[in-house]
C-alpha cells in the first residue's frame, strides 16, 4: 500500500521514540534497587492504623460534612471502602467495618487492624461543633465494630476539650481501646496547650499511646495546619506519653524546616516518640518511605499501617516504583488484590524490615479478644 512521505517520516518518528523510551525503562529497571534489602516477612502481622467512617446511616451516629460530602474525594473514600452510597443507606453505616473486616479476614500476612475512631471540633460550650466538625467516627461505633469482628482493635478517640475527656478515656481503655487518636489540624487541638497536662497524664496513667497526626493533612477540605507541627508533640512527650506520630509526620514544612526533620530530631530527643509507614507510598509521598527507613533517628521507632483506605485508591500502586522495583516484582505486586496483602508486598519489596511489620504487637497492650462487656457510657455533653 502506498503511503506518503511525512507519514512515513512520522511513523520512524514514533517507532524511534518507542524504542527510547522502552531502552530507557529496561536500563532503568536493570538498576533497580530498594532502599533497604528485602527481608522475609513476620507472622501475624497487625496494622496499627486503618480508618472507618459513616454518613449516619443506620443511627451510626456518624457524620460527613455537606462540604466533604460534595467533595470530589467523597466518592473515592466511598469506593475504596468497597461501599456505594445506596448500600449505606439500605443496610446501615456498619457495612463499612463489615466489609473492612471481611477483606482484612482474607489478608495472607494481616492478623488484625486497629480501627480508628474520629472526634470532633468541640466548641467553647463543650459541645461537639457540628458547624466545624468534618468527620465524625464515634467510638461506640468502632467499639461495637470491632465487638463483631475480633481481627478488628479498637482505636479511640477523644478531643481533650471535651469536659468529660478524662472519663471517656477510662472508659475507652475499660472497652479494650488499644490507642487515642488525634488528628489536631481537624480536631482543633493545640498539642502543647498546657491545659491538656491532667489528659496526658491520664493517657500515662491508662497506658494508652496517643496516635496523633502530625505534618501537613490533605485528605479533608480544610486544616489548621499549624497544629501538626511535630514540635507541638513535645509537652506530652516530656511528660512521658508514648506519641505515635504517624508517617514521619509527612508532608510540609515549619518554620521553613521540613516537617518530617523536625520529627526526626524529637526522636532523637525522646525515646517515647515513634512513626508509623502508613501512606508513605502515596503518590504525594514519594521519597518520603526511604527517608524513614534510612534515617537513623527512626531506627527502632517505625511501626506498619496502612492508612486504609487510602491504600486503596490510585495513590498507591508499584508503577510509582519503577527504578526501585524490578517489573516482575511490580506484576507480582500489581497482581495482589487484596488491598493490604498488595500493600505489604510493596513496602516489603521495597526494603521495610522485618522489625517494623512486627512492631505494633510489641508497642501496643493488646487485651485478649474478649473485652469487658458492652456498657452504654454515660450521657454527656457532645454525645
Ligand atoms: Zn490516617
Amino acid at each position: 500500500m502506498f503511503i506518503s512521505k511525512p507519514k512515513k517520516k512520522w511513523r520512524r518518528r514514533v517507532a524511534t521514540a518507542a524504542l527510547g523510551i522502552f531502552s530507557f525503562m529496561l536500563g532503568v529497571s536493570l538498576f533497580a534497587r530498594p532502599y533497604r534489602p528485602i527481608e522475609p516477612l513476620p507472622g501475624g502481622i497487625v496494622d496499627m492504623h486503618c480508618h472507618v467512617a459513616g454518613i449516619g446511616a443506620g443511627g451510626s451516629g456518624c457524620f460527613v460534612s455537606p462540604k466533604l460530602r460534595n467533595s470530589w474525594k467523597f466518592g473515592i473514600y466511598l469506593r475504596s471502602f468497597g461501599v456505594s452510597r445506596k448500600e449505606l443507606e439500605q443496610l446501615g453505616d456498619d457495612l463499612v467495618p463489615d466489609r473492612v473486616a471481611a477483606t482484612l479476614g482474607q489478608s495472607k500476612y494481616i492478623t488484625q487492624a486497629v480501627v480508628l475512631a474520629l472526634d470532633g471540633v468541640i466548641g467553647s460550650n463543650g459541645w461537639l461543633d457540628t458547624n466545624l466538625t468534618e468527620v465524625y467516627v464515634p467510638n461506640e461505633f468502632v467499639l461495637a465494630a470491632t465487638a463483631r469482628h475480633p481481627n478488628l482493635r479498637f482505636g479511640a478517640s477523644v478531643n481533650p476539650y471535651r469536659p468529660d475527656a478524662l472519663e471517656r478515656l477510662t472508659w475507652a481503655k475499660e472497652h479494650g481501646a488499644v490507642l487515642v487518636k488525634w488528628l489536631p489540624a481537624i480536631m482543633h487541638i493545640d498539642p502543647s496547650d498546657p491545659r491538656l497536662e491532667p489528659f496526658y497524664r491520664k493517657l500515662i496513667e491508662l497506658k494508652l499511646p496517643l496516635l496523633s497526626h502530625a505534618g501537613q493533612e490533605r485528605s479533608f477540605s480544610g486544616a489548621t495546619d499549624s497544629y501538626g507541627d511535630p514540635e507541638k508533640l513535645r509537652l506530652p512527650l516530656r511528660l512521658g506519653v508514648t506519641v505515635i506520630a504517624p508517617h514521619i509526620a509527612s508532608t510540609g514544612k515549619y518554620d521553613g524546616e521540613r516537617s518530617s526533620e523536625r520529627l526526626a530530631r524529637l526522636a532523637a530527643e525522646f525515646p517515647n516518640l515513634y512513626s508509623d509507614i502508613s501512606s508513605l507510598t502515596q503518590l504525594n509521598k514519594l521519597g518520603y518511605l526511604g527517608e524513614a527507613l534510612r534515617a537513623p533517628e527512626f531506627s527502632g521507632r517505625l511501626m506498619y499501617g496502612s492508612d486504609f483506605p487510602l491504600v486503596n485508591t490510585a495513590l498507591v500502586t508499584p508503577w510509582y516504583y519503577w527504578g526501585r522495583l524490578t517489573p516482575r516484582q511490580i506484576f507480582a505486586i500489581t497482581r495482589e488484590k487484596n488491598p493490604w496483602d498488595a500493600d505489604v508486598l510493596l513496602k516489603q519489596a521495597l526494603g521495610t524490615p522485618a522489625e517494623i511489620f512486627s512492631r505494633s504487637a510489641k508497642v501496643f497492650d493488646f487485651p485478649p479478644a474478649a473485652k469487658t462487656p458492652f456498657k452504654p457510657r454515660a450521657l454527656s455533653p457532645g454525645s
